[in-house]
């Protein structure tokens, strides 16, 4: 009996430590694109990031500094109205 409910505790904190050991394994693979992406990161005199990497294959886009500060995400910024461009995401508007 007694060792039966110990079985059962054991069990429980396995399966808890085996969750935990899959949440830390995502979190180390996330903390490890952040940082492949942050050393891929330029940010120029207009106030808005490249990534290296593309400008050396020779595109050209450029990314919202402010959803990188907050998603830790690049979304592209776009041509919108007049000489302005706009990002995808919070639709700041750049010059
Ligand atoms: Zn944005």
């Amino acid at each position: 009996m007694v060792s039966g409910r110990y079985d059962t505790v054991l069990w429980c904190y396995l399966f808890d430590i085996r969750e935990e050991n899959e949440a830390l394994k995502q979190r180390i693979s996330d903390l490890e694109e952040t940082k492949i992406l942050s050393d891929d990161l330029e940010l120029t005199d207009k106030g808005v990031y490249i990534r290296k990497s593309e400008k050396e294959s020779g595109k050209n886009m450029i990314y919202c500094p402010t959803c990188y500060n907050d998603y830790k995400k690049l979304y592209p910024i776009v041509s919108a109205i007049g000489n302005t461009k706009q990002c995808t995401k919070c639709h700041g508007v750049f010059r």
